[in-house]
């Protein structure tokens, strides 16, 4: 019930307008996102990879209603791109981008797919150059049939583009199926968008056993899969599952959310797995920080202490 209201509260004009201007909720956003600017984003890559770690950097945003808007988080993505390599993060792919459809383009009324694509396809191209990849998030599931049908075209240039799948939607098992294949990157998560139960599991339980399948079939296929969570119990069945058909380390890895089990990140890296953390920049953090809040209650109390002891 808190989800969906958090969740709703993520879309709303109004609740954005309160929180985004309460000078203490920075304070607490700090925990989920680098900073506002792309040199915070580099820091923190820097910093993370002298761990150890791998990185794919979000330039925050979504829902872009203007081209032009479009055209600059493109931008954004190829300069943060030239920085990377020119700081030398990129090599061997260790620093690479994530990218939202709708914040490149995907929603706008005219030509929405068709700006997308080539505004990821310019991003494909600056990281090609740069030496590393993109991945394409997956948003609410009315995004999804425009996302993979741009990430198979887009491949046809840049075979090493990712994509991402959630559990949460009834679905997902086939497009696992469809996307199991040599040098397929795809990233497997619970997702964090609401959308109505006939297309998405409606029990936690349920929307777990989805991901132990759908991991499956991409752990037992030829492509390479990013296991995508904070889950305990779904890490330790990925584990044994790679134990059980010796999957080498460097044919698939783990992902999280940079600020979320820090210590599980780093215990997976120092047992010789593959870890990459999603590291999201940039000063349109709402979505992005109002998901994290309706994932876990206790992030909510954790944030409302904090702006109570402030007052
Ligand atoms: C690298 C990465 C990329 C992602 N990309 C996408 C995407 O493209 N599209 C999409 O819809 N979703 C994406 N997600 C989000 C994902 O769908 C889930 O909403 C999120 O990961 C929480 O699910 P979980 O698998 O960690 O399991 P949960 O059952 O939600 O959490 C398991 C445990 O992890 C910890 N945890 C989880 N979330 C939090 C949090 N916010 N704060 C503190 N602790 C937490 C808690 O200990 C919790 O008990 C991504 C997640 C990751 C890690």
């Amino acid at each position: 019930m808190l989800r969906r209201v958090l969740l709703a509260a993520s879309a709303s004009e109004r609740v954005r307008q309160l929180i985004t201007t309460v000078p203490l909720t920075r304070d607490v956003v700090k925990r989920f996102v680098a900073g506002d600017k792309a040199a915070d984003a580099l820091a923190v890559t820097q910093r993370l990879l002298g761990e150890g770690l791998s990185v794919t950097i979000d330039y925050l945003g979504e829902d872009t209603v203007d081209p032009e808007q479009a055209t600059a988080v493109a931008s954004e993505y190829v300069t943060l791109l030239e920085l990377l390599a020119a700081a030398g993060l990129t090599v061997g792919g260790r620093a690479e981008v994530s990218v939202k459809p709708t914040a490149v383009g995907l929603g706008l009324a005219e030509h929405g797919e068709k700006t997308a694509a080539e505004n990821i396809g310019r991003i494909c191209a600056a990281a090609q150059a740069a030496g590393t990849t993109v991945t394409v998030d997956m948003e609410d599931h009315t995004r999804v049939d425009a996302t993979l049908r741009m990430v198979s075209e887009l491949r046809a240039d840049f075979p090493d583009l990712g994509c991402v799948i959630q559990s949460y939607l009834r679905r997902s098992p086939g497009d696992c199926e469809a996307l199991a294949s040599a040098g397929s990157r795809v990233r497997l998560c619970k997702g964090a968008y609401q959308a109505a139960d006939g297309f998405a599991f409606p029990a936690r339980s349920e929307i777990d056993r989805c991901y132990a399948r759908c991991m499956r079939i991409l752990l037992d296929g030829d492509g390479y899969p990013m296991i995508a969570t904070h889950d305990p119990r779904l890490v330790a069945i990925a584990t044994s599952r790679v134990s059980t058909i010796g999957r080498d380390p460097s044919s698939f890895e783990y992902q999280m959310l940079y600020g979320i089990r820090t210590g599980e990140q780093a215990r997976l890296a120092a047992e010789g797995a593959q870890v990459r953390v999603y590291v999201p920049y940039g000063d349109d953090w709402y979505g992005y920080f109002m998901r994290r809040l309706a994932e876990r209650p206790a992030n909510l109390s954790f944030f409302l202490r904090a702006l109570a002891s402030r007052r």
